[in-house]
């Protein structure tokens, strides 16, 4: 006899579980991940030590060859170094990109000693002090201006200097990215100056000893949806076009923000940058009367362009059950790499691509949690995952670990030791 339950479970179609994206940008052989061409696992007796961080620069090259293939040519493409600024990867960057972007003094010195045209780096965020914004005149960086306070102590340090430093106003439209993964603009934020007050702004403008470059209009972060990035990049050259022609001054630079993602999470996939690149073509040649050629327009990346170089390692030192469940414990965790375990701004926590770096193919396989040595149930780099068998002593390897990773970390928490990341 069949139970009603059982009659209702056999008439629901069978859904299939959504996956990762495939991630095949670090080859396998012989069951071993390889990073720029060499077994993990014989890097692993090199450095010595786990866990670490290893980005690989082929695969940041081959990011920003996807955008420079698919954008248009007349757009600048900066780094935003907050998404890694390990100074190696940076300095790589640096050579790759058009320009740096900074969002603190720290960021702004690693910028800096690339070697990079100081016209070439700008400088955002909220709270810059009057170090912060001294340092900024003082290396003749364009600095982004995030309210008339801030425009007020610029001209004041600028004249201390006898200096007119470049600025661009930040403007905080009056839109928002759709579906992002943090959204940085439309609605009341702390960011920048809301769209409708800039034009007075700009009236005031030439009474300030500041040398105005134009504008910085940044609306957010992880977006995975092409027509979102549209809808977005559309109305940002609209609100653009209406501010230069508001302008009493003429303007030379545009930021018109990034926002591209990667994916993370089952079900995600990459973005298709062909519709992205094709919109922007359109929209250079509609407002071309107003934006220039002698315009410079950059687009702002730091996850797209890093993301999928990295990976983080770290050694498997128990495996243990309870009751009935598998508990992977590794010596990395939440200390390293906060992201991955779900605290860094995701409202449900889901699973990073993850593999068993030395048993790429083994196919006698369990579901398992993998977690931190932290005494706290927040540090889970895995819930329940189908993985190869482990052992003490094998390597996990989550991907898509290369931006927001350790700079994005609490690695005091704890005191574990410090740990090391590699550019290769
Ligand atoms: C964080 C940030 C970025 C980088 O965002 P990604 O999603 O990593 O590309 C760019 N610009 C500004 C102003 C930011 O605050």
């Amino acid at each position: 006899m069949t139970s009603p339950e059982n009659t209702l479970v056999d008439k629901k179609p069978v859904k299939k579980l959504p996956e990762h994206a495939p991630m095949e940008q670090f080859p396998v052989r012989d069951n071993v991940l390889m990073i720029a061409g060499e077994p993990i696992t014989d890097f692993l007796n090199r450095v010595g030590k786990t866990p670490f961080y290893v980005y690989d620069k082929a695969i940041i090259t081959q990011q920003v060859e996807k955008l420079r293939t698919h954008l248009p040519e007349r757009i600048h493409l900066h780094y935003a170094m907050k998404a890694n600024p390990m100074p190696d990867v940076v300095h790589y960057l640096s050579t790759l990109t058009d320009g740096l972007d900074v969002a603190s003094h720290f960021e702004l010195g690693i910028a800096l000693a690339t070697g990079i045209a100081p016209k070439n780096i700008s400088f955002a965020g909220p709270g810059k002090s009057d170090e912060d914004l001294e340092a900024a005149i003082t290396a003749g960086v364009i600095i982004n201006v995030e309210s008339r306070g801030e425009l007020e102590r610029i001209a004041v340090i600028a004249k201390s200097h006898n200096a007119r430093p470049p600025i661009a106003i930040r403007v905080n439209p009056d839109f928002e990215l759709k579906s992002s993964g943090m959204k940085m603009a439309g609605g009341a934020k702390p960011f920048g100056i809301d769209a409708e007050v800039v034009p007075e702004l700009l009236q005031a403008l030439p009474n300030f000893p500041v040398d105005f470059q134009g504008f910085h209009i940044f609306c957010g972060s992880q977006n995975l949806k092409e027509e979102a990035i549209i809808d977005a990049q559309t109305k940002t050259f609209s609100l653009a076009a209406q501010l230069i022609k508001a302008s009493p001054l003429p303007v030379r630079w545009i930021n018109i923000g990034g926002g591209l993602g990667v994916p993370y999470f089952p079900g995600e996939q990459r973005l298709d940058l062909t519709p992205i690149g094709e919109n922007l073509e359109r929209l250079l040649i509609q407002h071309q009367a107003i934006i220039g050629e002698d315009t410079e327009v950059v687009m702002e990346l730091g996850r797209y362009l890093v993301a999928e170089s990295g990976l983080y390692v770290s050694k498997v030192e128990d495996v243990k059950i309870s009751r009935g469940e598998t508990f992977v414990i590794t010596n990395g965790g939440l200390h390293h790499h906060l992201a991955a375990s779900g605290n860094f701004g995701q409202v449900i926590r889901k699973n990073y691509p993850t593999c068993v770096a030395n048993r790429m193919t083994s196919n006698d396989k369990e579901i398992v949690s993998i977690v931190g040595p932290l005494c706290t149930p927040l540090d889970i780099l895995a819930n329940k995952m189908l993985l190869p068998k482990v052992q003490r002593g094998d390597l996990i390897g989550l991907y898509q670990s290369g931006a927001y990773g350790l700079s994005a970390s609490p690695t005091r928490f704890l005191g574990h030791p410090q740990i090391h990341e590699y550019l290769v």
